[in-house]
Formats: C-alpha cells, structure tokens, sequence
C-alpha cells in the first residue's frame, strides 16, 4: 500500500523540480468508496502555467533535436517505471476512481504500459522524409503541448497525450482532473527516475477553469489535447482560437449496439450490458443504446435484466462494479434515473434508490430501461452511470437510422451472426470506433469521434500524428 503522504501533493512538477505553487489553494481528493479524504492536492494558479509553460518552451529547443534512439530509451525506461510501480499505479486509480483494484490492472493499466512501449518503437518515424516530386517532407515535432485530461480513465488519458507527445519530440505541461490527480504524480516520480531533461515533462495540477484555461488560451503553447466533456472542449477550443494552436478534442458519447436478428442474443447482451456497467458506466465508449430487433425484444430485456442482477458491486476481488467517481457524479446519474421513469421509460431493474447493504460510497443500482424511444433525454445525453437503455427496432434501415441519429460519434458496436454479415452495417454507422461481436479495444488503432465526439485521434500511427508539422522543402529542379 502507497503511503499518499509520500507524493508531494502538496507541489508542481516543473522544470524537473518539485516546486511550491504561487498562490495555488489545497484540494481534498475522495475516495468514492469510502467517501473519506485521501490526501491533499494542489489547485495551482495560473502563474504556475506560465512558469511551467516557460520551462516547456526552454526545454523544446534541446528536445527536439534529441535522437530517435534516445527519445526511445527515454519511453522504455518510463515503461519500465510503470511495470515497477504497477501496484501504486493501481491503487492510485483504484482508490480516487471507485474501480475494483482486480479490474484497474487490465482496465486502466496494462493497456497504458503497453502504449509507452508502443511509441517508444516508433520515435524513428520522425525521422523518415517523404519525396513529393521536386520536394522532400520533412516530419517536425508540434513544440510546447497542454493536455487537460478527465477522471473516468485517468493513467490510459494520461498516456494517449504524453507517450506519443515524447516520441515526436514535443514538451509539455500536463492537468489532471481535480478528482484523480495520483497517478500522475506517480508518473511525474517515474518519468523524474528516468531521467528527462528538465522541463521537458511538467506537471500541473489544478481547476479546470483555471489551469485548463490558462493552458488553452497560452500563446506559447502550440497545442492542447484536451479529453473530457462536450461542453468544455468547446471552452478550451474557444479559448484556444485566439492563438491559432492546434486542438485535439476527445469528448464525450452515446453509442449504440447494433445487435442484428440472427445474432447470438444471450452473448450480444451479456457483452453489451457489461460493456456498460463496468468502470460504474463512466466509460466515454460505453454502447448504452442497445437496438434490439422488435421480435426478439422482451428476450433481450429478460437477458439484461438477469446480467444487471448479477452483478456483484464494492471494491473487493469479486466486486465487478464499484461506486460512481463523486457525490455528485452519483446524483446526476440518479436524476436521470429519475428522469428516465417520468419519460414513460419502463425500469426493468435497479433505480434510484441506494443499493441495499451499501450504507457507504457513492453507489449506483445497475439499471436497465426498456421501452426507450430515441428522442428521450437518457437515449440522447450521456449519462455517465452504469444505465443501459434497450430500443427496439423493425429492420435495419430502422436500427441505423436510430444509431446515427446522435450528436455524438465516438463508439458504437455490431453483434451479427458472423463478421462477415457484420461489416455491411459497421460501413453505414457514423462514428470512429465500432466493436464487433464482442471485439476489444486495441491500442494499435486509432481512437476517436465523429461528429460532438471530438477532433483528432489517439493511439497507433494516427496518435503519433497529432503531434507532428510537416515541413516541405522545395529543392531546386
Ligand atoms: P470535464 O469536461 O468536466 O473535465 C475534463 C477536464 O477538463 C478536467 O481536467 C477539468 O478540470 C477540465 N476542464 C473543465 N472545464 C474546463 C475549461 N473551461 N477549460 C479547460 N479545462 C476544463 O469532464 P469529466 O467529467 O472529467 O469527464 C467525463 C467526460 O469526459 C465525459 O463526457 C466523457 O465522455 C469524456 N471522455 C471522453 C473520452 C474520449 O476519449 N473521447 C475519454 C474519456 C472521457
């Protein structure tokens, strides 16, 4: 167990120091679980921006003529980091998040420590020219980058920024929610081990309304990534205008599950509903809209209802869902619950009401609707709680047409009898991600949103790309 006194919580990350913020406040991080207070953490100011920017800015100049080779070593020795702290990396997340610490290994870290081992093999794509006719393209690193990350997949965001930003060479100046700021300071101590240039890596946690602000709108920062909610990417790529720095949104979802008639039902809805519950529905992919074909429908609600019943909640080995990551988080998932039965929706299982046995935390019933029609608020507006909502349809004309018909982009899934049958309507679905029959995420492949989702991607080649200038040299006939 990781003695949280031992971070220094109380301080920045900048200019390869442990600093003390200039008229930065504390902030209490929870435990959802427990709902008692972890430890304190710095809300920093944004003088502390500018000077954590500066050092970013000062660092760039060297890093960016650094080797591939050595870029490399730099990744592999932060991987290395993590596989030695993977305990506290866990606990980290575990303990601010409400995730089971069986699930957190694979949900939240093994995925991460295999993404800096990634991009530590392809530092050497900068390093690759192009030839277009008379000219050669030459790749560049972007420079100076904010990443403003949220609570709900803190380390797998942490390092969708960071890793790729390192291997092209750029500098940075990272945020972490205000509710899961741990692991970062976590990684803040590895990536300090390891040994980067000062300044090169600087962390600085705070408000979003504050730090997140002052990063999007810095005029030495060239670009932000942002990932979190719909409405304050919009902030962040409004205040980002101004200095014409590049935006990359990862934002929010209200993804479908296409489940087609000759499917394996019982299958389809087990993946789907897990899909959902799992991480307390606080998952940005989660395919809360299930699409059932009419004439199997009361089947697929029965299956839903006996998964959501199974499902064993608290923190410990066999729990499979822990508490909502806040207070508040909790209530905005109840009211839409609530919200939910007064539309006319029909509760098939779980509720508002606070699960029995469960005296402390913050948790959710895992709940199933039915009777969900498209045009009601929980089929349209991102829940973030372990809520799925079953919707009929009549042919797939029908089931396509209700997928699509969203705002958002960013997931969705095809459950068919087979592959094959599957990809004709994976084509006709509007989004950047799509699993089919029960397919995992892969961080190889590009992640992203279509539509209010998002711009940008993270992860594989693409993720690498976010963060490179191309540059063409014109050389004489
Ligand atoms: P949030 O938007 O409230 O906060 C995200 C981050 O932005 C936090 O660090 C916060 O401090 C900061 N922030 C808030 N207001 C800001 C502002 N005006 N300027 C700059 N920064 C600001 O989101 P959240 O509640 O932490 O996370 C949940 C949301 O994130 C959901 O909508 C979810 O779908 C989305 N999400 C998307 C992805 C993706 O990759 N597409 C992944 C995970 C989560």
């Amino acid at each position: 167990m990781t003695d949280w006194s031992t971070l220094k919580t109380d301080k920045l990350y900048v200019d390869g120091r442990w600093q003390d913020s200039r008229g930065g406040t504390l902030h209490g991080v929870i435990n959802p679980a427990t709902e008692e207070e972890i430890c304190q953490v710095v809300q920093s100011s944004a003088e502390d921006v500018d000077l954590a920017v500066a050092a970013a800015k000062s660092a760039f100049r060297q890093w960016r003529t650094t080797s591939a080779a050595e870029r490399a070593a730099y990744l592999n020795a932060i991987a290395d980091g993590m596989e030695a702290r993977k305990a506290d990396l866990i606990q980290a997340v575990s303990q601010t998040l409400g995730c089971p610490a069986h699930i957190t290994e694979w949900l939240h870290i093994d995925g991460p420590i295999y993404a800096v081992r990634y991009y530590a093999q392809r530092t050497g794509v900068m390093e690759q020219t192009e030839k277009a006719g008379h000219s050669i393209v030459m790749r560049e690193p972007v420079g100076v980058c904010g990443f403003i990350t949220p609570w709900n997949y803190p380390l797998h965001q942490f390092v969708g920024k960071v890793a790729p930003a390192l291997a092209a060479g750029c500098t940075m100046v990272a945020k972490p929610s205000e509710m899961t700021p741990l692991q970062d300071y976590i990684m803040a101590e590895i990536i300090d081990a390891a040994g980067l240039p000062a300044g090169v890596f600087n962390l600085v946690p705070g408000p979003g309304t504050v730090v997140g602000a002052a990063l999007s709108a810095h005029p030495d920062i060239d670009m932000v990534s942002f990932t979190g909610s719909t409405r304050a990417g919009v902030e962040v790529a409004r205040a980002a205008a101004p200095t014409v720095k590049r935006v990359c949104q990862e934002l929010g979802g209200k993804s479908p599950l296409i489940i087609t008639p000759d499917a394996d039902l019982e299958a389809a809805v087990r993946w789907g509903c897990e899909d959902v519950f799992i991480n307390s529905g606080q998952t940005c992919t989660a395919l809360t809209r299930m699409l059932v074909p009419a004439q199997r429908y009361e089947e697929a609600v029965g299956i839903a209802k006996q998964v959501a019943e199974e499902i064993t909640l608290g923190t410990g080995p066999d729990a499979f869902m822990g508490p909502l990551s806040s207070a508040r988080q909790r209530q905005i998932v109840v009211d839409y619950i609530q919200q939910g039965v007064s539309e006319g929706a029909r509760l098939v299982t779980g509720g508002a009401e606070r699960p029995e046995g469960l005296e402390q935390g913050f948790y959710v019933k895992p709940t199933v609707f039915a009777d969900v029609s498209n045009d009601m608020a929980i089929a349209r507006e991102e829940i973030f709680g372990p809520v799925t909502c079953l919707i009929p349809y009549r042919d797939m004309d029908e089931a396509v047409a209700i997928a699509n018909d969203t705002e958002y982009g960013l997931s969705s899934g095809v459950w068919a009898g087979d592959v094959e049958s599957a990809l004709p309507v994976v084509k006709r679905i509007e989004a950047g991600l799509c699993f089919v029959n029960g397919g995992e995420f892969n961080y190889d492949a590009p992640f992203g949103g279509y539509k209010r989702s998002g711009n940008g991607r993270e992860f594989g080649e693409a993720g690498l790309d976010e963060f490179v200038e191309l540059k063409s040299v014109q050389l004489p006939a």
